[in-house]
Protein backbone atom coordinates (compact mmCIF):
# COMPACT_ATOMS: atom_id res chain seq x y z
CA UNK A 1 0.00 0.00 0.00
CA UNK A 2 1.14 3.41 -0.74
CA UNK A 3 2.00 5.76 2.33
CA UNK A 4 -0.56 9.06 2.21
CA UNK A 5 2.61 11.52 1.72
CA UNK A 6 0.28 14.19 1.71
CA UNK A 7 -1.22 13.96 5.10
CA UNK A 8 2.35 13.26 6.04
CA UNK A 9 3.75 16.29 5.10
CA UNK A 10 5.61 18.56 7.86
CA UNK A 11 2.61 20.81 9.37
CA UNK A 12 4.92 24.11 7.64
CA UNK A 13 3.57 23.33 4.75
CA UNK A 14 -0.01 22.40 5.79
CA UNK A 15 -0.07 25.92 7.76
CA UNK A 16 0.27 28.23 4.02
CA UNK A 17 -2.69 29.40 2.94
CA UNK A 18 -4.81 27.45 0.33
CA UNK A 19 -3.68 28.76 -3.02
CA UNK A 20 -5.74 31.20 -4.85
CA UNK A 21 -4.25 30.99 -8.47
CA UNK A 22 -5.15 27.14 -8.52
CA UNK A 23 -8.24 27.53 -9.71
CA UNK A 24 -7.80 30.34 -12.34
CA UNK A 25 -5.04 27.78 -13.43
CA UNK A 26 -7.22 25.04 -14.06
CA UNK A 27 -9.62 27.27 -15.53
CA UNK A 28 -7.05 29.00 -18.16
CA UNK A 29 -5.85 25.12 -18.90
CA UNK A 30 -9.50 24.35 -19.53
CA UNK A 31 -9.92 28.14 -21.48
CA UNK A 32 -7.04 27.02 -23.86
CA UNK A 33 -7.98 23.15 -24.35
CA UNK A 34 -11.28 24.75 -25.73
CA UNK A 35 -9.35 27.00 -28.04
CA UNK A 36 -9.98 30.06 -26.42
CA UNK A 37 -7.30 32.83 -27.12
CA UNK A 38 -6.30 34.08 -23.88
CA UNK A 39 -5.00 37.49 -22.71
CA UNK A 40 -3.28 36.50 -19.88
CA UNK A 41 -3.00 40.04 -17.86
CA UNK A 42 -2.63 37.86 -14.75
CA UNK A 43 0.84 37.62 -13.82
CA UNK A 44 3.91 39.35 -13.00
CA UNK A 45 5.65 38.53 -16.04
CA UNK A 46 7.67 41.44 -18.02
CA UNK A 47 6.54 40.55 -21.58
CA UNK A 48 9.73 41.88 -23.55
CA UNK A 49 12.75 40.05 -23.97
CA UNK A 50 15.97 40.84 -21.80
CA UNK A 51 17.99 43.88 -23.38
CA UNK A 52 20.50 42.86 -25.97
CA UNK A 53 23.91 44.14 -24.27
CA UNK A 54 22.75 41.84 -20.74
CA UNK A 55 22.18 39.08 -23.00
CA UNK A 56 25.93 39.76 -25.09
CA UNK A 57 27.59 39.94 -21.57
CA UNK A 58 25.98 36.57 -20.67
CA UNK A 59 27.15 34.94 -23.85
CA UNK A 60 30.57 36.34 -22.73
CA UNK A 61 30.73 35.42 -19.26
CA UNK A 62 29.91 31.98 -20.36
CA UNK A 63 32.77 31.09 -22.79
CA UNK A 64 34.51 32.52 -19.82
CA UNK A 65 36.03 29.18 -17.84
CA UNK A 66 36.72 30.63 -14.75
CA UNK A 67 33.05 31.43 -14.23
CA UNK A 68 32.16 27.81 -14.34
CA UNK A 69 32.97 26.64 -11.23
CA UNK A 70 31.05 27.20 -7.55
CA UNK A 71 30.28 30.98 -7.26
CA UNK A 72 31.49 32.69 -4.08
CA UNK A 73 28.92 32.55 -1.28
CA UNK A 74 28.60 36.35 -0.99
CA UNK A 75 28.27 36.73 -4.50
CA UNK A 76 31.29 37.56 -6.79
CA UNK A 77 33.14 41.20 -5.92
CA UNK A 78 32.47 42.91 -8.88
CA UNK A 79 28.72 42.84 -8.61
CA UNK A 80 28.26 43.18 -5.40
CA UNK A 81 30.29 46.80 -6.33
CA UNK A 82 27.65 47.34 -9.23
CA UNK A 83 24.96 46.93 -6.68
CA UNK A 84 26.34 49.51 -4.52
CA UNK A 85 27.62 52.03 -7.01
CA UNK A 86 23.97 52.01 -8.61
CA UNK A 87 22.50 52.22 -5.27
CA UNK A 88 24.85 55.11 -4.43
CA UNK A 89 24.17 56.11 -8.44
CA UNK A 90 19.82 56.46 -7.65
CA UNK A 91 19.84 57.45 -3.59
CA UNK A 92 23.18 59.46 -3.07
CA UNK A 93 23.76 56.56 -0.28
CA UNK A 94 26.70 54.74 0.40
CA UNK A 95 26.72 51.02 1.46
CA UNK A 96 29.72 48.59 1.62
CA UNK A 97 30.01 46.20 -1.03
CA UNK A 98 31.36 43.35 1.96
CA UNK A 99 28.55 42.91 3.35
CA UNK A 100 26.01 45.83 3.27
CA UNK A 101 24.72 43.76 -0.31
CA UNK A 102 24.13 40.23 -0.89
CA UNK A 103 23.13 38.67 -4.34
CA UNK A 104 19.95 36.74 -4.23
CA UNK A 105 18.57 34.07 -6.09
CA UNK A 106 15.46 36.20 -7.17
CA UNK A 107 14.33 38.57 -4.10
CA UNK A 108 11.60 36.03 -3.35
CA UNK A 109 13.91 33.89 -2.57
CA UNK A 110 15.15 35.86 -0.48
CA UNK A 111 12.20 37.48 1.52
CA UNK A 112 11.61 34.22 2.34
CA UNK A 113 14.94 32.87 3.82
CA UNK A 114 14.59 36.11 5.94
CA UNK A 115 11.91 35.12 7.59
CA UNK A 116 13.61 31.59 8.07
CA UNK A 117 16.55 33.34 9.61
CA UNK A 118 14.28 35.39 11.95
CA UNK A 119 11.38 33.88 13.05
CA UNK A 120 10.93 31.61 15.54
CA UNK A 121 7.41 29.89 16.13
CA UNK A 122 5.37 32.34 17.56
CA UNK A 123 7.09 35.28 17.02
CA UNK A 124 4.72 38.08 15.69
CA UNK A 125 5.32 39.00 11.79
CA UNK A 126 3.54 42.38 10.59
CA UNK A 127 2.49 42.06 7.40
CA UNK A 128 0.16 44.11 5.40
CA UNK A 129 -3.15 42.97 3.82
CA UNK A 130 -3.33 42.47 0.45
CA UNK A 131 0.54 41.66 0.25
CA UNK A 132 2.89 40.19 -2.31
CA UNK A 133 2.79 36.81 -1.53
CA UNK A 134 6.36 35.73 -0.16
CA UNK A 135 5.77 38.58 2.78
CA UNK A 136 3.40 36.31 4.66
CA UNK A 137 3.83 32.98 3.13
CA UNK A 138 7.63 33.18 4.14
CA UNK A 139 6.85 34.11 7.73
CA UNK A 140 4.16 31.58 7.75
CA UNK A 141 6.25 28.48 6.98
CA UNK A 142 9.13 29.78 9.61
CA UNK A 143 5.84 29.18 12.09
CA UNK A 144 5.22 32.65 12.65
CA UNK A 145 2.07 34.40 13.88
CA UNK A 146 0.98 36.92 11.04
CA UNK A 147 -1.00 40.04 12.44
CA UNK A 148 -2.05 41.56 9.15
CA UNK A 149 -1.96 45.24 8.84
CA UNK A 150 -5.38 45.87 6.86
CA UNK A 151 -4.61 48.70 4.12
CA UNK A 152 -7.85 50.44 2.93
CA UNK A 153 -8.53 52.76 0.24
CA UNK A 154 -9.03 55.62 1.98
CA UNK A 155 -6.11 55.55 3.17
CA UNK A 156 -4.22 55.66 -0.14
CA UNK A 157 -3.87 51.86 0.80
CA UNK A 158 -0.54 52.94 3.57
CA UNK A 159 0.10 51.02 6.03
CA UNK A 160 -2.04 52.71 9.51
CA UNK A 161 0.89 52.22 11.89
CA UNK A 162 -1.34 53.75 14.49
CA UNK A 163 -4.11 50.96 14.40
CA UNK A 164 -1.37 48.74 15.62
CA UNK A 165 -2.15 47.77 19.15
CA UNK A 166 1.12 47.83 21.48
CA UNK A 167 1.23 44.74 22.95
CA UNK A 168 1.50 43.72 19.20
CA UNK A 169 4.21 46.02 18.05
CA UNK A 170 6.48 45.19 21.42
CA UNK A 171 6.11 41.42 20.26
CA UNK A 172 6.87 42.15 16.70
CA UNK A 173 10.04 40.69 15.11
CA UNK A 174 9.81 41.68 11.21
CA UNK A 175 7.42 44.18 9.74
CA UNK A 176 7.12 43.51 5.72
CA UNK A 177 6.27 46.38 3.23
CA UNK A 178 6.81 47.12 0.11
CA UNK A 179 6.35 50.96 -1.84
CA UNK A 180 5.45 51.05 -4.81
CA UNK A 181 2.87 48.29 -3.77
CA UNK A 182 2.49 44.82 -5.73
CA UNK A 183 -0.64 44.58 -6.14
CA UNK A 184 -2.00 47.74 -5.22
CA UNK A 185 0.20 49.81 -7.23
CA UNK A 186 0.37 52.53 -4.31
CA UNK A 187 3.23 54.83 -3.94
CA UNK A 188 4.25 56.04 -0.34
CA UNK A 189 5.37 59.59 0.39
CA UNK A 190 8.86 59.67 2.37
CA UNK A 191 7.12 61.18 5.40
CA UNK A 192 5.65 57.48 5.47
CA UNK A 193 9.06 56.19 5.43
CA UNK A 194 10.01 58.35 8.49
CA UNK A 195 7.05 57.38 10.26
CA UNK A 196 7.89 53.60 9.72
CA UNK A 197 11.56 54.04 10.59
CA UNK A 198 11.23 55.58 13.94
CA UNK A 199 8.11 53.08 14.62
CA UNK A 200 10.57 49.82 13.88
CA UNK A 201 13.54 51.34 15.89
CA UNK A 202 11.12 52.37 18.63
CA UNK A 203 10.00 48.68 18.95
CA UNK A 204 12.95 47.21 17.80
CA UNK A 205 11.70 45.84 15.06
CA UNK A 206 13.69 44.17 12.00
CA UNK A 207 12.14 46.49 8.70
CA UNK A 208 12.20 45.02 5.34
CA UNK A 209 11.26 46.81 2.37
CA UNK A 210 10.54 45.23 -0.81
CA UNK A 211 11.55 47.42 -3.74
CA UNK A 212 10.83 45.02 -6.86
CA UNK A 213 9.61 48.55 -8.51
CA UNK A 214 12.80 50.83 -7.78
CA UNK A 215 12.78 51.71 -11.43
CA UNK A 216 9.07 51.26 -12.88
CA UNK A 217 7.86 55.05 -12.01
CA UNK A 218 6.37 57.46 -14.55
CA UNK A 219 5.87 60.85 -14.65
CA UNK A 220 9.14 62.09 -12.99
CA UNK A 221 8.26 60.15 -10.22
CA UNK A 222 11.08 58.69 -8.19
CA UNK A 223 10.41 56.11 -4.99
CA UNK A 224 11.98 56.61 -2.13
CA UNK A 225 14.30 54.16 -0.83
CA UNK A 226 14.46 52.78 2.79
CA UNK A 227 18.01 53.43 3.38
CA UNK A 228 17.78 56.93 2.66
CA UNK A 229 16.39 57.87 5.55
CA UNK A 230 18.45 58.66 8.30
CA UNK A 231 18.63 56.18 10.87
CA UNK A 232 17.10 52.73 8.75
CA UNK A 233 20.20 50.96 8.25
CA UNK A 234 20.27 49.91 12.04
CA UNK A 235 17.10 48.24 12.00
CA UNK A 236 16.24 47.31 8.01
CA UNK A 237 17.06 45.80 4.74
CA UNK A 238 15.73 46.66 1.20
CA UNK A 239 15.13 43.94 -1.13
CA UNK A 240 15.61 44.60 -5.18
CA UNK A 241 14.86 42.57 -8.26
CA UNK A 242 15.91 42.15 -11.24
CA UNK A 243 13.15 40.75 -12.96
CA UNK A 244 10.97 43.74 -13.40
CA UNK A 245 13.17 46.40 -15.14
CA UNK A 246 15.58 44.29 -16.84
CA UNK A 247 12.90 41.68 -18.21
CA UNK A 248 14.83 39.22 -16.16
CA UNK A 249 12.67 37.22 -14.54
CA UNK A 250 14.11 34.13 -15.87
CA UNK A 251 17.33 34.96 -14.84
CA UNK A 252 16.59 34.87 -11.19
CA UNK A 253 18.94 37.86 -9.95
CA UNK A 254 17.99 40.22 -7.02
CA UNK A 255 20.15 41.11 -4.44
CA UNK A 256 19.38 42.65 -0.53
CA UNK A 257 20.95 45.80 0.85
CA UNK A 258 20.93 47.31 4.27
CA UNK A 259 22.18 46.31 7.80
CA UNK A 260 25.08 43.98 7.73
CA UNK A 261 24.57 41.73 11.05
CA UNK A 262 20.81 41.13 9.39
CA UNK A 263 22.12 40.48 6.33
CA UNK A 264 24.87 38.13 7.90
CA UNK A 265 21.85 35.96 9.49
CA UNK A 266 20.37 35.86 5.77
CA UNK A 267 23.79 34.62 4.86
CA UNK A 268 24.55 31.79 7.39
CA UNK A 269 21.29 30.45 6.56
CA UNK A 270 22.33 30.42 3.09
CA UNK A 271 25.51 29.14 3.18
CA UNK A 272 23.43 25.81 4.41
CA UNK A 273 21.06 26.09 1.56
CA UNK A 274 22.54 26.89 -1.77
CA UNK A 275 25.78 28.23 -3.81
CA UNK A 276 24.36 31.44 -5.10
CA UNK A 277 24.05 32.61 -8.54
CA UNK A 278 25.76 31.46 -11.30
CA UNK A 279 28.66 33.73 -11.89
CA UNK A 280 28.43 33.83 -15.78
CA UNK A 281 24.82 35.67 -14.84
CA UNK A 282 26.07 38.00 -12.18
CA UNK A 283 28.38 39.24 -14.78
CA UNK A 284 25.11 39.84 -16.99
CA UNK A 285 23.67 41.23 -14.18
CA UNK A 286 26.68 43.29 -13.44
CA UNK A 287 25.64 44.78 -17.42
CA UNK A 288 22.20 45.63 -16.18
CA UNK A 289 23.06 48.07 -13.50
CA UNK A 290 25.03 49.37 -15.24
CA UNK A 291 23.05 50.32 -18.60
CA UNK A 292 22.75 53.78 -19.59
CA UNK A 293 19.44 55.18 -17.98
CA UNK A 294 18.06 55.89 -21.51
CA UNK A 295 16.88 52.49 -21.52
CA UNK A 296 15.15 52.95 -18.47
CA UNK A 297 13.46 55.66 -20.18
CA UNK A 298 11.95 53.30 -22.28
CA UNK A 299 10.74 51.12 -20.15
CA UNK A 300 9.18 53.30 -18.08
CA UNK A 301 7.60 54.99 -21.22
CA UNK A 302 6.23 51.45 -22.68
CA UNK A 303 4.53 50.51 -19.15
CA UNK A 304 3.24 54.43 -18.88
CA UNK A 305 1.64 54.36 -22.90
CA UNK A 306 -0.16 50.68 -21.69
CA UNK A 307 -1.15 52.52 -18.37
CA UNK A 308 -2.95 55.46 -19.87
CA UNK A 309 -4.17 53.28 -22.54
CA UNK A 310 -5.96 50.79 -19.99
CA UNK A 311 -7.42 53.77 -17.64
CA UNK A 312 -8.75 55.46 -20.73
CA UNK A 313 -10.37 51.89 -21.79
CA UNK A 314 -12.04 51.08 -18.54
CA UNK A 315 -13.10 55.01 -18.30
CA UNK A 316 -15.44 54.15 -21.11
CA UNK A 317 -16.92 51.22 -19.32
CA UNK A 318 -17.82 52.87 -16.21
CA UNK A 319 -14.28 52.30 -14.78
CA UNK A 320 -12.52 54.92 -12.36
CA UNK A 321 -9.27 53.66 -12.23
CA UNK A 322 -6.66 55.93 -10.28
CA UNK A 323 -3.77 57.14 -12.65
CA UNK A 324 -0.49 55.24 -11.28
CA UNK A 325 2.80 56.83 -10.64
CA UNK A 326 4.40 53.40 -10.52
CA UNK A 327 4.61 49.37 -11.07
CA UNK A 328 3.50 47.13 -14.22
CA UNK A 329 -0.23 46.90 -12.51
CA UNK A 330 -3.87 48.48 -12.12
CA UNK A 331 -5.84 48.01 -8.89
CA UNK A 332 -9.09 47.61 -10.38
CA UNK A 333 -12.47 47.55 -8.06
CA UNK A 334 -14.43 44.78 -8.89
CA UNK A 335 -18.69 45.99 -9.74
CA UNK A 336 -20.91 46.51 -6.88
CA UNK A 337 -21.94 43.34 -5.10
CA UNK A 338 -19.31 40.79 -7.04
CA UNK A 339 -16.77 39.05 -5.31
CA UNK A 340 -13.28 39.51 -6.99
CA UNK A 341 -13.00 35.34 -7.64
CA UNK A 342 -16.43 35.41 -9.23
CA UNK A 343 -15.42 38.61 -11.32
CA UNK A 344 -11.64 37.08 -12.25
CA UNK A 345 -13.72 34.07 -13.18
CA UNK A 346 -16.44 35.05 -14.83
CA UNK A 347 -14.36 37.71 -17.42
CA UNK A 348 -12.02 34.83 -17.87
CA UNK A 349 -14.93 32.32 -18.82
CA UNK A 350 -17.18 34.94 -20.77
CA UNK A 351 -13.83 36.90 -23.06
CA UNK A 352 -10.63 35.00 -21.79
CA UNK A 353 -9.04 38.08 -20.08
CA UNK A 354 -6.88 36.48 -17.54
CA UNK A 355 -6.63 39.23 -14.59
CA UNK A 356 -5.98 38.07 -10.72
CA UNK A 357 -8.77 38.32 -8.00
CA UNK A 358 -7.47 40.34 -5.08
CA UNK A 359 -7.63 38.26 -2.23
CA UNK A 360 -4.92 35.44 -3.81
CA UNK A 361 -3.17 39.00 -2.00
CA UNK A 362 -5.09 38.22 1.06
CA UNK A 363 -8.43 38.95 2.41
CA UNK A 364 -7.86 42.72 2.46
CA UNK A 365 -7.56 42.71 -1.54
CA UNK A 366 -11.57 41.41 -1.82
CA UNK A 367 -13.31 43.81 -3.88
CA UNK A 368 -10.54 44.32 -6.44
CA UNK A 369 -8.72 42.86 -9.35
CA UNK A 370 -4.86 43.38 -10.37
CA UNK A 371 -4.36 43.71 -14.14
CA UNK A 372 -1.16 43.33 -15.41
CA UNK A 373 0.25 46.01 -17.79
CA UNK A 374 2.47 43.18 -19.94
CA UNK A 375 0.82 43.32 -22.98
CA UNK A 376 1.16 45.55 -25.92
CA UNK A 377 -1.41 48.46 -26.30
CA UNK A 378 -2.97 46.58 -29.59
CA UNK A 379 -3.62 43.58 -26.78
CA UNK A 380 -4.79 45.63 -24.40
CA UNK A 381 -7.74 47.09 -26.95
CA UNK A 382 -8.88 43.64 -27.66
CA UNK A 383 -9.08 42.97 -24.32
CA UNK A 384 -11.09 45.85 -23.85
CA UNK A 385 -13.35 45.02 -26.80
CA UNK A 386 -13.74 41.89 -25.54
CA UNK A 387 -15.13 43.11 -21.90
CA UNK A 388 -17.10 45.89 -24.22
CA UNK A 389 -18.45 42.89 -26.59
CA UNK A 390 -19.33 40.98 -23.46
CA UNK A 391 -21.43 43.55 -21.84
CA UNK A 392 -18.91 43.31 -18.96
CA UNK A 393 -19.13 46.75 -17.22
CA UNK A 394 -18.33 48.34 -13.96
CA UNK A 395 -22.22 48.79 -12.93
CA UNK A 396 -23.23 45.88 -15.16
CA UNK A 397 -22.43 43.03 -13.10
CA UNK A 398 -25.03 41.95 -10.33
CA UNK A 399 -24.58 38.00 -8.53
CA UNK A 400 -28.17 37.62 -10.41
CA UNK A 401 -25.67 37.84 -14.26
CA UNK A 402 -23.01 36.12 -12.12
CA UNK A 403 -22.88 32.64 -13.69
CA UNK A 404 -23.06 29.91 -10.68
CA UNK A 405 -20.30 27.72 -10.02
CA UNK A 406 -22.52 24.93 -11.49
CA UNK A 407 -22.42 26.97 -14.96
CA UNK A 408 -18.68 27.39 -14.74
C1 LIG B 1 7.89 40.34 -8.79
C2 LIG B 1 8.08 40.66 -7.35
C3 LIG B 1 9.09 40.05 -6.61
C4 LIG B 1 9.86 38.88 -7.15
O1 LIG B 1 11.03 39.14 -7.67
P1 LIG B 1 12.06 38.01 -8.05
O2 LIG B 1 13.34 38.73 -7.88
O3 LIG B 1 11.76 37.64 -9.46
O4 LIG B 1 11.93 36.86 -7.10
C5 LIG B 1 9.27 40.44 -5.29
N1 LIG B 1 8.48 41.36 -4.74
C6 LIG B 1 7.49 41.95 -5.41
C7 LIG B 1 6.64 42.96 -4.73
C8 LIG B 1 7.25 41.61 -6.74
O5 LIG B 1 6.23 42.16 -7.38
Amino acid sequence: MTPDWTSRRADRLSALPPYVFARLDELKARAREQGLDLIDLGMGNPDGPTPQPIVEAAVKALQDSSNHGYPPFEGTASFRKAITDWYHRRYGVTLDPDGEALPLLGSKEGLTHLAMAYVNPGDVVLVPNPAYPAHFRGPAIAGGDIYPMLLKAEDDWLIDLGSIPDHIAERAKILYFNYPSNPTAATAPREFFEDIVAFARKHEILLVHDQAYAELAFDGYQPTSLLEIPGAKDIGVEFHTLSKTYNMAGWRVGFVVGNRHIIQGLRTLKTNLDYGIFSALQKAAETALQLPDVYLHEVQSRYRLRRDFLIDGFAELGWTVPKTRATMYLWVPTPPNVSSTDFALNVLQQTGVVVTPGNAFGSGGEGYVRVSLIADCDRLGEALQRLKDAGIRYNSMTPETVLSPSQR
